[in-house]
């Protein structure tokens, strides 16, 4: 249970004054559905403004406070803004000026003849000064005090900055002091604040010391977890698995194993040939070939008298699988079923009911499906091992170590395709064995990788209709993050139209806010090569194997982190034909912009991608380092990942060493770190075993 001193950290936001159903939305859209998850949101950046008495005390692009009278409004005509002319104690003009539905509320602000405070930025505009929707606008000036130092929080659709900054105002008047689970040696060292200052002043200014004690809360949490879990599975027993290699040997691949996929069957087997449960991952870029080694793995359990099963994140990842395994261990007389939410549909309720027969009376080896294949309708005869193929970029090691809840463990494996600078490793996957395919097959064509300046695109439509004029399929890819969903989506959404004008029906879009099925279908229609170009946001990211497509087209490729787009490379390249990947980027590109794009022409390997991206990211290129997905922390950075997840790494060990119970009361302490952060469910094992 949770200890009672965090309950008014979990607090709905909904009970906050002033939040009716209007905000619950937005705010439920970026997560901010408790006073917990509003403390967290720490602000991107901080506006610094500085009081100034005229405006010739002031330079041009300056944030400034300033006292001014409203002397004429001149309201829009047309499509211009609405215009208040306003006079400083000098007798300075500046322009005040408000675009749009902005002006309604601008009218009341400023009378004609009385003074007010106004806060913004100072531009100019020919030869006279204005401010764009000043910031604030108040009668006295003890109003704007607190905008001189103005957090700026991750915003979205339906709230203001001033509605974020109240509410996180009153989620941090009911933050309690807790108790303190960071060794006191290295609080003292790090001149770290205690957790609830800490708070306060990250909310405050910009304050490295209370910003890296709140990340490394979070990466001391994580790590705690992912040793309490291992801790755990180190007390289970299972059904060691050994295969005589018979069915192995009736194998006929179409080529030989690689050194490295070799060497990871091996390490397979004698975790499986243990009597302790198996945990561990599989890494490898994609196309590093993955499936073949599960295959073999899943060949011991079924060689020992056992079944296997492999868990797909979606349904054409299932039936790519199923489809793959079937035609690989054709000549083994193998079993393998599909069994995904879809079934009953497609097949028929008899169908569905067939196949959940042969997983009682063990006549189906192996099921390859989604969730449905752990359903509680869903009985296996012995099922030993479980493989897991990638879901998120981030979240496989959790879920892996999860499954080892339930009563009657089995061996898993779980198969990633993300490939994670070594410090990220140890972040994602805490002290899981980790076998890695290092080598690719043999034969690969290099993706031929291209970097266009987005004015040429009149040029790339005409190559993409060439290249769709062969008969060969084609990906556009467009960016999607959270901080501008609303305005992403509409590009992508203006971007398949124009495609579709141009190419008709061979179009399909998808994105992530299509209805499953929607997606489903349109996904598809591509993987059948009915439709010839997909049109897509990221979500095309994980998986999908259409070898006809050889040609890939990533717009504003510099809002990408190098990892993403190096996933997103690998969905070409995959048949006989050469591949193509054009990235477009846009026309004001920084410097560390031009080297990450440069880097992806150079190399195709995800290792070195992935470090090199950290590196740059480290270098101070902050734009996509929150982008979701991208590591599974929330509060702390790409840079404080780096820096401090050895030592809370090293500090999580040694309090399980000393405490494995968390008894004591830095253990109990330590407990309450981990229900604040949500990683929990290592407490509830805890308990359990
Ligand atoms: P991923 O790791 O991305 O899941 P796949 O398992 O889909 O990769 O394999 C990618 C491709 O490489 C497949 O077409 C597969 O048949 C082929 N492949 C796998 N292993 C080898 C090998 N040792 N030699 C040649 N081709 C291989
Ligand atoms: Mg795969």
């Amino acid at each position: 249970m949770r200890p009672d001193l965090l309950n008014p950290l979990f607090a709905e936001t909904e009970g906050l004054k002033g939040v009716g159903p209007g905000l619950a939305r937005p705010l439920g859209k970026l997560g901010l559905t408790r006073v917990r998850d509003l403390v967290y949101n720490l602000p991107d950046r901080f506006v610094a403004r500085r009081a100034v008495g005229n405006l010739d005390e002031a330079a041009v692009g300056e944030q400034i406070v300033i006292a001014l009278t409203a002397r004429e409004h001149r309201p829009s005509t047309g499509r211009g803004p609405y215009r208040i002319m306003a006079e400083d104690a000098l007798g300075n003009y500046v322009a005040l000026v408000w675009f749009g539905r902005a002006s309604y509320s601008a009218k009341k602000l400023l009378p004609v003849g009385e003074k007010r405070w106004v806060a913004g930025r100072l531009d100019q505009y020919g030869q006279s000064w204005q401010i764009v929707h000043p910031e604030h606008v108040a009668e006295d000036s003890g109003a704007l005090a607190g905008s001189l130092n103005e957090p700026v929080y991750p915003a979205t659709e339906g709230l203001t900055q001033a509605r974020i900054a109240a509410l996180t105002g009153q989620a941090l008047g009911m933050v309690p002091e807790l108790p303190e689970w960071i060794e006191p040696g290295l609080l003292a060292q790090s001149g770290w604040p205690a957790w609830r200052e800490a708070l306060m002043r990250a909310h405050k200014g910009a304050d490295a010391a209370a910003r890296d004690r709140l990340a490394y809360d979070e990466l001391l949490a994580n790590s705690l977890a992912l040793m309490l879990v291992k801790a755990s599975n180190r007390t289970r027993r299972t059904v060691p698995l050994r295969g005589d290699g018979r069915l192995r040997g009736k194998l006929r691949l179409p080529f030989a194993l690689t050194g490295a996929q070799a060497r990871s069957v091996d390490e397979i087997e004698s975790d499986l040939a243990q009597d302790a449960p198996m945990l561990r991952l599989l890494q490898g870029d994609v196309g590093s070939g993955k499936t073949a080694v599960a295959l073999h793995a899943m060949l011991i359990a079924v060689e020992a008298g056992a079944q296997a099963a492999l868990l797909a994140p979606t349904e054409i990842l299932a039936r790519q699988h199923a489809e793959t395994l079937q035609r690989m261990a054709a000549g083994t007389g193998v079993q393998i079923a599909l069994l995904t939410g879809k079934t009953t549909q497609r097949g028929g309720a008899k169908a569905r009911e067939a196949i959940l027969m042969g997983l009682l009376d063990g006549s189906i080896d192996i099921c390859v499906g989604t969730h449905a294949i752990f359903q509680e309708s869903v009985t296996y005869r012995n099922l030993a091992l479980v493989v897991i193929d990638e879901q998120h970029r981030f979240g496989v090691g959790q879920r892996l170590m999860l499954t080892q809840k339930g009563k009657a463990t089995p061996h898993c494996l779980a198969m990633t395709a993300t490939p994670i600078p070594r410090t990220l490793t140890l972040a994602q996957y805490g002290e899981m064995e980790v076998s890695k395919l290092d080598e690719m097959p043999p034969g690969r064509q290099p993706i031929d990788t291209r970097v266009v300046a987005v004015e040429r695109m009149g040029e790339v439509v005409e190559g993409l209709a060439r290249h769709l004029a062969t008969g060969a399929q084609a990906y556009w890819v467009c960016p999607m993050v959270r901080e501008n969903e609303t305005a992403d989506l509409a590009a992508a959404e203006a971007r398949f139209a124009e495609m579709q004008l141009r190419f008709g029906d061979d179009v399909v879009l998808v994105h992530g806010q299509l209805r499953p099925e929607a997606k489903d279908a349109a996904m598809e229609r591509f993987v059948r090569g009915d439709a010839k170009l997909l049109v897509a946001t990221t979500v095309i990211e994980v998986g999908v194997d259409v070898p006809a497509a050889s040609l890939m087209v990533i717009e504003q490729a510099e809002r990408f982190g190098l990892a993403q787009l190096h996933q997103l490379r690998g969905r070409v390249g995959r048949g006989s034909a050469k591949s193509t990947c054009l990235l477009l980027r846009g026309e004001a590109l920084s410097e560390v912009g031009r080297e990450r794009l440069a880097l992806m022409r150079e190399t195709q390997d995800g290792f070195r991608l992935a470090e090199e991206d950290l590196r740059l990211r480290g270098g101070g290129e902050l734009l996509g380092t929150r982008q979701s997905g991208d590591t599974p922390f929330r509060v702390a950075d790409f840079e404080q990942i780096a820096r401090l997840l050895p030592m809370a790494h090293d500090d999580a060990r040694l309090l399980m060493e000393r405490d494995g119970g968390l008894a004591s009361p830095r253990g109990q302490a330590a407990r309450a770190l981990l229900y604040l952060f949500e990683r929990d469910w290592g407490v509830q094992l805890l308990r359990g075993g």
